[in-house]
């Protein structure tokens, strides 16, 4: 693990802050050891606007607006919908965006897992944007030290039922500079081949047939490397014990998502009886999702995606707790590159950090999306840390609206003018109630 500790020339921050539009009234002064273009005690959130970029899956990514032009870009969860983040638009208005940790305990009973932890985790990366543009820091320098310069990747690659073709897809990968791998091997794999399944089962002829396929990758990318394995369906417990002592003599990275990630009674009998370390948590939000797992030490790595478990600070805690509990944490990733920077943010700040997903690496203009930083943004198997303010990346409009889902570039969102719940409980009534003579008549006649 390499540690640095990072010399940022306030020079080209103040030139790289995004505030052009405010020094004609306040010239920057080299000298000085803040940005003196904002004024954060006088800022305030004035709007929450967002565009969906349509691709592998959907990306929703969203823009909060202050009254000093300043601004911060998030990311809800892939496949999930803006309307996750534009519904706490009036939780957030006014606000001062410097205030993160008090916004985002706000917005927590609105949070939820899956697909539901994309508001708040969108929000969490566009605060951390704007807060690190406005001083003058990268987003991870707002939550921990920088532990490493750049993230390790995993990717995974289309599955095949000829196994040569299989290892020849993952050979390719290690070609592309990656040194971190997976592969999915689900049931659906064999279900074709004689006696390899039983009402939906795996037989022990069925985990001889899915081993062919770890056992030919593992010839053509070599044991030396790590090789995780995903999309083996929900298995019941016994039956995940059973392939995972079955596998344990492929030396697997890990097992991922084998049975529901609610179950944390049923992943410590798996982890307790298997070799093979055990990985869940791409759908569960917060630290109280997380809990459970590792404070029954459960699995033996978490597997936050920080567009659901409450990106960059979340994540954070998240991670911290684990690495108490000696559990490693490995970061699910499918979205587009705003996000991935903010979970690089995070993940460079995280001690117990082993690798980080990415599902874009075959999408040819993933990489357009965004500019400002170093291209291409997954570099033989590995994503630099940015060092300039915030997450480091701005939109490259021209090329975000070549792929929009639907028309409209954040647009104006009135229509998400009004909050989930009443946010002024003690405006209500008027009570109706039935008087002694019959009549219905309201509490505040
Ligand atoms: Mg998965």
């Amino acid at each position: 693990m390499e540690i640095r500790e990072t010399g940022i020339p306030r020079r080209s921050l103040l030139g790289a802050a995004g505030f052009s539009g405010l020094a004609a009234s306040a010239a920057p002064e080299p000298s000085t050891t803040f940005n003196r273009n904002s004024a954060p005690s006088d800022l305030k959130i004035t709007d929450i606007r967002a565009c969906t970029v349509a691709s592998n899956f959907d990306y929703p990514i969203i823009r909060i607006d202050t009254n000093q032009g300043v601004y911060g870009l998030g990311e809800v969860r892939d496949g999930g919908v803006r309307g996750q983040a534009l519904v706490l638009k009036p939780h957030i208005l006014g606000r001062n965006p410097l205030h993160i940790h008090s916004i985002l305990e706000l917005l927590r009973p609105y949070s939820g897992h899956g697909r539901l932890g994309g508001g708040f985790s969108a929000i969490d990366m566009a605060l951390h944007d704007i807060a690190g543009k406005v001083y003058g820091v990268p987003a991870y320098r707002l939550i921990g030290d920088k532990l490493r310069d750049r993230i390790r990747v995993y990717c995974d690659t289309t599955p095949s039922t000829d196994a040569k073709v299989y290892a020849r897809r993952m050979l390719d990968r290690k070609k592309q500079g990656f040194t971190f791998f997976k592969m999915d091997v689900g049931v659906g794999l064999v279900k074709d081949r004689p006696g390899a399944l039983r009402d939906g089962s795996p037989t022990e002829k069925g985990l001889a047939y899915m081993g062919e396929y770890i056992e030919a990758v593992r010839d053509a990318i070599g044991y030396d490397v790590p090789l995780g394995t995903d999309h083996y369906g929900r298995l019941s417990v016994p039956d995940a014990i059973r392939l995972g002592k079955a596998f344990d003599r492929f030396e697997l990275a890990w097992l991922e998502d084998i049975i529901d990630w609610r179950d944390w009674r049923g992943f410590k009998e798996i982890t307790d009886a298997v070799l093979t370390p055990n990985l869940t948590g791409e759908n569960t939000f917060g630290v109280e999702g997380f809990r459970d797992l590792i404070e029954n030490r459960a699995v033996d790595i978490i597997h936050p995606d920080p567009e659901t478990s409450g990106a960059i600070r979340e994540t954070k805690a998240i991670a911290d707790l684990a690495e108490r509990y000696g559990i490693a944490t490995a970061f699910h990733f499918a979205g587009s590159p705003v996000g991935c920077m903010a979970s690089v943010h995070c993940a460079a700040t995280v001690r117990n950090f082993v690798s980080m997903e990415n599902h874009a690496v075959d999408i040819p203009w993933w990489d357009d999306l965004v500019t400002g930083i170093a291209k291409p943004i997954v570099n033989h198997g590995f994503i630099e840390v940015p060092e300039k303010p915030g997450l480091g990346v701005e939109l490259n409009d021209d090329a975000v609206k070549e792929h929009l889902r639907y028309p409209g570039y954040f647009e104006p969102t009135p229509e998400y003018d009004f909050p989930l719940v009443s946010v002024r409980i003690w405006e209500r009534g008027p009570y109706p109630h039935i008087t002694e003579d019959g009549t219905v008549r309201n509490v505040k006649d």
